[in-house]
């Protein structure tokens, strides 16, 4: 039916009559786009049958990727895009009179995840697929994603988000699946023939429900599975609760996505979420591989089990509960599977991240996986006593449980056979500080992977005007191997080929330019640097270094009539998490700032600021093909990897940076002539956090320009604000300034300068442009999935 355009035609508007039961001029675009949906799940449904009969027949191992997020985006561009059918589709549409993208807007824009760690479960999905890896989701079916983002005087305001109030045309329930999840009760201990035997019972029960979506590869026939968990009530009501009461709070499992990508929820239903995920999770994968195999003895032969950070990592007690209880394996066989199939990556080392439950929360909801979690911790303590006998601190420092809580990260370094770090210098931190005890106890287990995304979604199709003359350029191969973007090099001194990528520069931001005008009234000038800072609000990203900044070149416009800058539009997207009320001032801040540089007649034409409100997948991909700058500014050593950077690399924007997280492999990639690296290193932050020696005041009292802007933020400079902008304040001057702004400002603030200098040699920009462009195939996941199936999974192409 996509095979040549009239027969997709004729298809459409058969099926469109015959879903909606009304003529295709009174279609509206969400019917169009459901007939869409619908035929290319049709379409896909063979391959996506036979891809779980290839690898059965195989018996190919498998891996399955648990994730509490999946920030997928909108689908339908994206599936077309893979299986080759946009065209057809596109052109067929048009002879319509239907538009292809104004369908492809009407998607829901599904956002199952907080950001960088949700995106990255997303990619990793893509490249599996598309690398004909059998690989998997699982995870869980939020009826509310992250929610909206309103901003209503400067300030934001959090909407439920409702991606599944017209349906979900990918994904198919299948109640036949469906999975017992028991939670509170009690253990029941009896000695059956010398043998003890643990069984749980009055345990209130909740069924999980999986609805299958097909994740699909490009150009390929492989269709894999990303599994979401949905929470229902199950035939066997509690005695002790009222059915109303039982029906709420078993949908609340799966009602909400906590808003929160760095702290510590220390939410009883947090830990419900994560158990009911894993517990689902781990009953269907050995569900299928007692139907294949009978026995669950060679599992971690056939299956890897990965735990995208500390959330899924109870699937190690679970799995040991099944072994032990439902197999009735001995603990030493038990552990010996579940320690061969569960690997774990750590996300950060930021330590309000590091998740800690109170036993008194943890034991009572899962009485069993608390008993084995206590053995665990047992078996291991007694190991390290044995290896460091009489070293009490040390033990106490390592145990699983102490100090009445229990330590997920530690039971997920204990549990697995990989861990991994997500950039090399993030995998150095854990081994040789974050992690350094438990290096020295296992050192084989620990390794890095650097992150990825996948280039179809952040080039092929967010920039379609670049990913053509790409192809002009060098041939359509770096789509499957994006490692021959390479070849681009030899294009980059090319006058006509920077001339080209220049004017798809100039596209994009027009493009960009239009939605902003439309979001916000304001019209940018589209010749001036788009200078942009996208991803989720946090302290250790310091959005407030990039807004000091923007208030210096403010002051500095206005005082001195002979300096002037080339004009500049610094752009910036960010959700806070509701009640991470620093990150929220921030965001006034940034809107307070656009306020008064936007109707300043003196200064506007250098100077623009824009905040966009509700950062999202689907308004990403309008922002990063336009980006002249990508600002990637957190303090050197926090920012595990970030993946924001890679996007805006591929799409040809010079990076103004840290030496952090994978900036740093960026610059080892492109070299130090293609990337503006500023600030302290991570080694000289880490000096300063052990050893002490710096002062905020110091800089505050020593840089004119400094003292000013942050006087300006309590001074009536903002004068909407009142003492709103206190704690900001505060926190550089009264609490020493913990993220090192002031400290970096002086050297940020002379990059900036240069990178305005630079820009104005526009052969060398585009220039440098080019080259980052060439190095990004580096940065696809498809490089970074290759790595963790040949190192960590060992799974292999099905093809
Ligand atoms: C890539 C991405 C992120 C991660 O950005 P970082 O800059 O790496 O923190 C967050 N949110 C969305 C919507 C993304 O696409």
């Amino acid at each position: 039916m996509f095979s040549n355009k009239e027969e997709f035609k004729m298809v459409f508007l058969r099926r469109l009559e015959m879903m909606y039961g009304k003529r295709f001029e009174e279609s509206t675009v969400r019917d169009q786009y459901h007939t869409l949906g619908n035929m290319v799940r049709e379409y896909i449904s063979q391959d996506w049958i036979r891809t779980n009969e290839r690898s059965r027949a195989k018996s190919s191992k498998q891996v399955y990727y648990l994730s509490i997020e999946f920030l997928l985006g909108r689908l339908l561009g994206s599936n077309l895009l893979n299986l080759g059918i946009r065209d057809v589709v596109e052109k067929g549409l048009k002879e319509l009179g239907i538009d292809l993208e104004e369908i492809e807007e009407s998607e829901a824009d599904a956002g199952l995840g907080n950001g960088g760690l949700g995106r990255l479960a997303a990619c990793f999905l893509d490249s599996l697929a598309s690398l004909n890896l059998p690989g998997h989701g699982c995870g869980i079916r939020y009826k509310h994603g992250l929610f909206d983002q309103k901003i209503v005087d400067g300030y934001q305001v959090e909407l439920p988000e409702q991606w599944l109030r017209h349906g979900n045309v990918w994904e198919v329930r299948k109640e036949d699946l469906a999975i017992e999840v028991n939670f509170w009760g009690r253990v029941e201990v009896s000695n059956e023939g010398g043998r003890l035997v643990f069984r749980h019972t009055d345990s209130e029960k909740v069924t999980a429900v999986p609805y299958d979506m097909p994740v699909i590869g490009y150009g390929t026939k492989t269709v894999n599975t990303l599994r979401l968990w949905s929470a229902e009530p199950s035939k066997t009501f509690p005695k002790h609760k009222s059915v109303m009461q039982y029906k709420r709070e078993t949908e609340a499992i799966s009602e909400f996505l906590y808003p929160d990508d760095a702290h510590d929820e220390g939410k009883i239903l947090r830990l419900k979420q994560q158990y009911f995920l894993v517990a689902a999770s781990v009953g269907s994968i050995v569900r299928a591989h007692r139907r294949q195999y009978g026995n669950l003895s060679n599992l971690h032969k056939h299956v890897a089990i990965h735990v995208n950070d500390t959330h899924p990592v109870l699937a190690i007690p679970e799995l040991m509960r099944v072994l032990l209880d439902e197999e009735g394996m001995s603990w030493e066989d038990a552990w010996e599977i579940t320690t061969n199939t569960v690997s774990y990556t750590n996300h950060t080392t930021l330590s309000e991240a590091l998740e800690k439950w109170p036993i008194h929360i943890f034991q009572p909801l899962l009485p069993r996986i608390y008993m084995i979690v206590e053995e665990i911790n047992e078996r291991f303590c007694r190991g390290l006593w044995n290896k460091y006998p009489g070293e009490w601190k040390r033990i106490e420092d390592m145990a699983i449980i102490a100090h009445g809580l229990v330590k997920m990260a530690h039971l997920a370094v204990v549990g697995s056979y990989r861990v991994n770090g997500v950039a090399k210098l993030h995998s150095e931190i854990l081994k040789k500080r974050e992690m350094k005890q438990f290096y020295e106890v296992f050192p084989q287990k620990f390794n890095n992977k650097t992150n990825g995304i996948t280039h179809r979604r952040w080039l092929l199709k967010a920039n379609p005007q670049l990913a053509s003359l790409i192809t002009e350029a060098i041939g359509a191969r770096w789509i499957q191997r994006p490692e021959t973007l390479l070849d681009l090099t030899s294009y980059a001194s090319d006058r006509s080929f920077q001339r080209a990528l220049a004017k798809v520069k100039q596209q994009r931001k027009a493009i960009l330019a239009k939605r902003i005008y439309e979001q916000t009234g304001i019209a940018v000038d589209e010749s001036s640097i788009f200078d942009v800072q996208v991803k989720r609000l946090h302290a250790y990203k310091r959005q407030l270094l990039n807004v000091l900044h923007i208030m210096y070149l403010y002051n500095r416009l206005k005082e001195d009539s002979s300096f002037s800058i080339y004009p500049r539009t610094f752009i910036f997207g960010a959700k806070a998490s509701p009640g991470y009320y620093y990150a929220k001032r921030i965001i006034k801040l940034i809107n307070s700032l656009a306020e008064k540089v936007n109707h300043d007649p003196q200064t506007n034409e250098q100077l623009k600021v824009i905040f966009l409100e509700n950062y999202r997948v689907s308004l990403a991909e309008d922002i990063f093909p336009a980006a002249d700058i990508s600002e990637q500014i957190s303090t050197a050593s926090k920012e595990a990897s970030g993946t924001g950077n890679m996007k805006f690399m591929m799409n040809g924007a010079i990076t103004i940076g840290t030496m952090d997280g994978a900036n740093i492999e960026i610059f080892e990639e492109v070299g130090k002539e293609n990337i503006f690296i500023f600030g302290l290193t991570a080694e000289e932050v880490l000096n300063y956090y052990q050893n002490g020696g710096y002062r905020s005041h110091e800089y505050y009292h020593h840089d004119r320009r400094i003292k000013q802007v942050v006087d300006q933020l309590v001074n009536g400079f903002f004068p909407d604000a009142h003492d709103h902008f206190e704690p900001i304040y505060d926190s550089l001057l009264m609490q020493n300034d913990e993220y090192f702004v002031l400290r970096d400002f002086a050297d940020y603030a002379e990059t900036q300068e240069k990178i305005s200098e630079v820009y104005q040699d526009r052969e060398k920009w585009m220039e440098m442009s080019a080259i980052n462009i060439a190095h990004s195939g580096h940065f696809s996941s498809d490089r970074t999935i290759q790595e963790y199936a040949n190192e960590i999974w060992d799974i292999h192409s099905l093809i």
